[in-house]
């Protein structure tokens, strides 16, 4: 750790010299989603139509095409019931890391409620998986100035490293003063790893993933990837969800037209755009990434990267 607390590690690169950047995709259903908070009680979860076991088998062939591997953050509902998932996960050569039990923002838990999910959901995904998982993220990107004993928790669970912070100006979520790369949260301990942003006139943009990447051209997104490689000589962090390459999924009724635009816009493009992001650099977990001990095992070599 340098004087301002940032993680230092070394730049990991591929055989062509090209640096590696970290792709994660957090597992969950269309209908767990923090937009449609109000709209959907969680005691009704059971009964809907579940698509997230489809929608990963597709995100893991797409990766599996492009010899991309990633970071998986499986929520523990997901995971209890859906045990084969998590282990197609780690037969793909991907590492498996936490996204909390029931989706619950750690803003709107108390630290008890907040220690009981995320203990329940490693507990899960560790029993699935058969190793210990180290790496956690918020569901919403939910820790932020607020609410720092989260990462005491974290660490005191085991965790090695969190992902969830994106440092820019939402109505969700958001720190948009936060340091922009990885950086030590506790003296030495926890790692925090934040999406990829780009620095502009004083301000950070999204550039990392989420919603942000299907409303906005695929070139922009290329464009911020270049700029942090070439210019700044970082990893990218990049993140989606399984549903977003789902056009067929189920329209929530009553949720506001804000959520449903955000939710429903362009998922008929994101499987092809996806395609094009994993061909254009090499993509590694986050754990790989930034050098922290992970939970892959002996990892299957990339194909095309
Ligand atoms: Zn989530």
């Amino acid at each position: 750790m340098n004087a301002t607390g940032q993680y230092e590690f070394p730049v990991l690169r591929d055989e062509h010299g090209r640096i590696c950047n970290a792709m994660s995709i957090d597992v969950e259903d269309y209908f767990h989603v923090a937009a449609f908070d109000g709209c959907i009680d969680p005691g009704s979860w059971e009964r809907l139509e579940h698509r997230v076991r489809e929608n990963t088998a597709r995100v893991l062939a797409l990766l599996r095409e492009s010899g991309a591997r990633a970071t998986f953050f499986v929520l523990g509902w997901v995971a209890e019931r859906y045990p084969e998932l998590v282990r197609d996960i780690v037969a793909g050569g991907h590492e498996i890391a936490c996204h909390g039990y029931m989706h619950r923002k750690a803003t709107e838990q108390s630290r008890e409620e907040f220690r009981e999910d995320v203990h329940r959901a490693k507990g899960v995904l560790e029993d699935i998986a058969g190793r210990e998982v180290i790496g956690y993220r918020a569901p919403t990107y939910s820790i932020g100035q607020d609410n720092p004993w989260a990462y005491e928790i974290l660490e005191s669970l085991g965790f090695r490293y969190s992902s969830s912070i994106y440092p820019v100006r939402h109505d969700l979520y958001g720190v948009p003063d936060a340091p922009r790369y990885p950086h030590y949260v506790q003296d030495g301990g926890l790692i925090e790893i934040p999406i990829s942003t780009l620095r502009v006139r004083g301000r950070n943009l999204p550039c990392g993933g989420g919603g942000y990447f299907r409303l906005l051209p695929y070139f922009y997104t290329r464009l911020a990837c270049r700029h942090i490689n070439h210019r700044e000589r970082k990893p990218y962090n990049f993140y989606f969800h399984p549903w977003e390459i789902d056009p067929e999924q189920p329209r929530i009724g009553g949720a506001p037209l804000k959520s449903r635009f955000r939710h429903y816009t362009n998922l008929s493009r994101m499987e092809r755009k996806l395609r094009r992001l994993f061909a254009s650099c090499p993509w590694r977990s986050m754990g790989e990434v930034y050098g922290i001990c992970t939970n892959q095992g002996g990892v299957p070599d990339g194909g095309s990267t």
